[in-house]
């Protein structure tokens, strides 16, 4: 039986334990112990399901982590206060002073200065590679090299990761995969693939209303610990806990994230389609020409379809300025960065989310100066968006 990520979801609620059909949110920093000797055994790591204080762990941060950790198939999982909070909590306890690094090249553009810029600080190297090119990714390991980056769906080019061929290298070579998922929730489940953690920005697909930041990391019960023990753990430590109020309302978002997961995969493919039968030059991993169109079927859970995410190369940045304008005149989207919304959101990379990588190194990974990343909508009249698309590449 194949995984189902949804299902998994669904069977991890136990109705039973609640008052009300969505559970009470904790409004507590702190909480009480029984008897003395509790509260010092707990410091000392020593008892389960007890509450020290909310930066460690709360009811409610517990309850959405456990509905993650079951919907990735990971023993645990740990919410913080945004995506970049996840990403370099993870990061931070995995590596050491002295350790390397190796990440794909295309990565989130905040991840890209982390490793580039802020984690030579600390003498943590990181070598950028190709992450198509499993050739690249072995040459690239050195005899302090710690763990390998990736995002299963690579922002801004689309490239696939193929999680299962990383999870080999990196366990031959006793490295750990972390991978970012954040592009494809349900449609891939990397745990099962192989990787050793799987981190998330919360605010895109998962939360899929624009409201508020937030992240996850998800992985073994054995790291998680780690990252929250109370000693070393850099999540106990750095501290980027999110709050209970956020917490419960991304979760009733997360119930329903099959259903748009699916649509926006509908409408992406509709649209990535009608822009190919154009001639444009469209990237979508669900179109047969895709470079790792066969990878990412290889790997995907079915029923959520290719994603939510297109580019459309305008060639120069004023094309993708005038094709975006336009957009929004005409009620296609917003011109704004982020993505997994119900509306259409676009920006053009280069300018925007992949700025923090210099322009040098943009041309060296492919990255046209045109670039529009496109986050498609839940759109009902997909038709008439893209009518309304046709009509402003006229104009532009
Ligand atoms: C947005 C994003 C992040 C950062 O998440 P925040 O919640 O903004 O901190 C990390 N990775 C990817 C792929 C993203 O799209």
């Amino acid at each position: 039986m194949k995984f189902d990520p949804a299902a998994k979801l669904q069977q991890s609620i136990n109705l039973s334990a609640y008052d009300g059909v969505n559970p009470a949110i904790s409004d507590s920093a702190t909480f009480a112990f029984s008897r003395a000797e509790l509260m010092s055994d707990t410091f000392e790591g020593k008892t389960e399901g007890c509450f020290l204080y909310s930066r460690h762990w709360n009811p409610t941060n517990q309850v959405l982590s456990s509905c993650l950790a079951a919907m990735e198939g990971t023993e645990a999982g740990w919410v913080t206060g945004s995506g970049m909070a996840a990403i370099t909590s993870a990061i931070l306890q995995i590596c050491n002073s002295g350790d390397h690094i190796i990440s794909s090249i295309t990565t989130y553009g905040g991840t890209y200065a982390f490793l580039k810029n802020w984690l030579p600080k600390y003498k943590i190297e990181t070598t950028f590679v190709d992450i198509t090119d499993l050739k690249a990714v072995e040459q690239a390991i050195q005899p302090n090299t710690r763990m390998i980056f990736t995002e299963t769906l690579t922002n801004p080019l689309l490239q696939v990761s193929d999680i299962s061929e990383l999870t080999k290298i990196s366990k031959k070579n006793g490295l750990k995969l972390v991978v970012d998922n954040t592009f494809t929730p349900m449609i891939f489940s990397p745990h099962l693939l192989g990787a050793d953690v799987v981190v998330y920005s919360l605010t895109k697909f998962i939360n899929g209303k624009n409201d508020c930041v937030a992240g996850a990391i998800c992985s073994s019960d054995e790291f998680l610990d780690s990252l929250i023990d109370v000693h070393s753990g850099t999540a106990m430590l750095l501290g980027p806990v999110l709050d209970t109020m956020r917490s419960s309302s991304i979760r009733k978002n997360l119930f329903t994230l099959h259903i748009r997961m699916k649509k926006h995969s509908e409408n992406a493919m509709y649209l990535a389609k009608k822009m190919k039968e154009k001639g444009l030059k469209v990237k979508y991993p669900g179109l047969p020409d895709h470079p790792q169109h066969k990878t990412f079927k290889k790997m995907m859970n079915k029923d959520y379809g290719f994603g939510g995410i297109l580019t459309l190369d305008m060639e120069t940045t004023e094309n993708a300025g005038k094709l975006m304008t336009a957009m929004q005149d005409d009620g296609v989207g917003y011109l704004a960065v982020s993505l997994g919304y119900f509306k259409t959101l676009f920006s053009n990379s280069g300018t925007s989310t992949s700025s923090e990588v210099p322009i040098e190194t943009q041309k060296e990974m492919g990255l046209s100066p045109g670039l529009v990343r496109m986050s498609i909508g839940l759109d009902q009249d997909i038709e008439l968006t893209w009518n309304k698309i046709k009509n402003c590449l006229n104009k532009s």
